[in-house]
């Protein structure tokens, strides 16, 4: 008979995985069944816990499915697992593939073929499953005990050293960490984001806590760790297997709250002022400094990618919306040529989402932080706008004559109908006539534009630009700019060039209340168009091949 071999090790007590490995080697030998190598399967150092992401274990479950081999032998049930429904389950997997179990602590098979025979099984993985539990518990309570006397019961935290004092472990502040958290906190109260910290930092060669470098997510448990403030909070989450997966974690009330004065780094100011700012961040509500709303996300949207719902297909006008092919292609492809096919649109390459993104932003900031043009459209357009609504005196005596004899027929017909007497669509016709004579007829009110206003409107809305790596505060900043849609041609070189028009009426004079309206039916040809268009086209098509 050809045996297969199983063994696993998680906690330190264990026997080690060779050793196991060689016990089960003699145990097969003295049943005169061969070991193939290839039939070796050993997880080391992984929880009974985790059925998801245990290797070996995964292996030899599909082997045994395979036929690879005909018995399987392990140390005792406890190495298949110590979460005992899982544990049950792939072991009746294992068994109906052919394959016998056996475990070489007892020289025992494992059998499942009554149920009395599966419930003397369920209740040794029971066993398995509550032992884990204990152990768990029990080193919990070890840590907290530790922790409640100040001692480091973990890994390192970055900004301070681990000194062994006696029999335990003590923290030390490291004064060059120590230094770098200060930075990292004042640079993220001045509203800079994780992002532009993290590239700093990098852009700098500053060490970064752990071989990978510096990260966004680095940073983020870094800004909210406690030991900062000289506080030491321990046993704020415990470990809860969830899914087959044994690194799951769930909240839990902190066994530990302990005030470390020598251990502060931070003030409390900065760490309040670090918190507010992450909170409302985090909410993806836009704020003023000072707290005040600046914008809402869209209701119920969580656009996780900047232009869905904006970008346009520039061969069909149809929606480009995001699509992630494989690991390696995220793009934003034309919904048309994906749901039709060549024959709805040709246009069927997608544009990389980053690139696409990036320009996008891009273009806005540069659109926002160049005040003089801005201005120069702004008011460009509004004398157009008067000298469109303008009329002369000689005309505006004509235009009256024609309301008087419009309104006089329209009383005519007015008459006519109550007489029950057919009129057809010449009512309606010349009620229109009269309708749009008067609209032509009034005064348009002077448009007042205030240049501080603008400068203050532009600096505003271009600061969550620059934090901006969160494309739903991104599309606020849109939306205020009245940027609904932007055109997305592919170049016949091989590249893509997009545009799009703005409102920018919503930053002058208080608001578009006070300023022209754009023409309805053209509203991308509104000033902002201009400033948006040749902003990026060029960058654009050049970045991409
Ligand atoms: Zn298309």
């Amino acid at each position: 008979m050809n045996a297969a071999v199983y063994a696993r090790k998680s906690q330190e007590k264990e026997e080690a995985v060779e050793r196991q490995v060689e016990n089960a080697r003699a145990f097969a030998a003295s049943r005169g069944w061969s070991v193939n190598d290839a039939n070796i399967f050993r997880d080391d150092g992984i929880s009974g816990a985790e059925f998801v992401d245990r290797p070996g274990f995964t292996a030899l479950r599909a082997a045994a499915k395979a036929s690879r081999f005909d018995v399987v032998v392990t140390m005792n049930l406890d190495r298949f697992g110590r979460e005992a429904y899982r544990t049950n389950g792939a072991m009746l997997e294992i068994v109906e593939a052919g394959c016998r179990i056996f475990t070489y602590q007892d020289g025992q098979e494992v059998k499942l073929d009554t149920a009395i025979a599966k419930q003397m099984v369920s209740m040794r993985n029971y066993a398995a499953e509550d032992f884990r539990d204990q152990i768990a518990a029990k080193t919990r309570e070890a840590l907290i005990a530790k922790a409640k006397l100040g001692h480091a019961t973990g890994t390192r935290t970055y900004g301070y050293d681990l000194i062994k004092v006696d029999k335990h472990v003590e923290r030390r502040v490291n004064a060059d960490e120590a230094a770098i958290v200060r930075r990292v906190f004042e640079m993220a109260a001045d509203g800079i984001g994780n992002r532009r910290i993290v590239n700093t930092l990098a852009e700098e060669n500053v060490p970064a806590p752990g071989r990978k470098g510096w990260a966004k997510g680095i940073l983020k448990t870094l800004l909210v760790n406690d030991l900062y403030r000289g506080v030491i909070v321990f046993g704020k989450s415990r470990s809860a297997a969830r899914g087959g997966q044994a690194s799951r974690r769930e909240r839990a009330t902190p066994g530990v709250t302990l005030q470390a004065p020598v251990l502060r780094l931070i003030s409390d100011e900065l760490w309040a002022k670090v918190q507010t700012r992450k909170t409302a961040t985090r909410a993806h509500y836009l704020r003023t400094p000072d707290g005040k709303l600046m914008g809402k996300p869209e209701a119920g949207l969580a656009a996780t990618h900047l232009l869905n719902g904006i970008a346009r297909c520039g061969v069909c006008g149809g929606a480009l919306s995001y699509s992630k092919k494989n690991a390696r292609t995220k793009r934003y492809y034309c919904l048309t040529a994906t749901t039709k096919g060549a024959a709805g649109c040709k246009n069927g390459h997608g544009v990389p989402e980053r690139e696409l993104d990036r320009a996008v932003v891009n273009a806005l900031h540069e659109m926002l932080s160049d005040q003089d043009t801005v201005w120069q459209l702004v008011t460009e357009r509004a004398a157009r706008w008067r000298r469109a609504h303008e009329i002369k005196s000689g005309e505006r005596r004509n235009a009256e004559k024609e309301v008087a004899r419009l309104e006089a027929i329209v009383s005519r017909l007015t008459d006519a109908i109550e007489k029950g007497q057919p009129v057809g669509d010449r009512l309606k016709e010349r009620q229109a006539e009269l309708d749009t004579l008067c609209g032509r007829l009034e005064v348009p009110d002077d448009i007042d534009l205030d240049r501080d206003y603008l400068v203050v409107e532009l600096n505003k809305w271009v600061g969550p630009l620059v934090n901006g790596n969160d494309p739903v505060q991104t599309r606020q900043v849109m939306r205020h700019l009245g940027i609904s849609k932007i055109t997305v041609t592919p170049d016949p070189s091989g590249g893509w060039r997009f545009d799009g028009g703005a409102n920018l009426n919503g930053l002058v004079g208080g608001g578009a209340d006070r300023s022209p309206a754009p023409p309805p039916d053209t509203p991308h040809r509104s000033p902002g168009a201009a400033a948006l268009r040749p902003a990026c086209a060029g960058e654009a098509g050049a970045r991409t091949s």
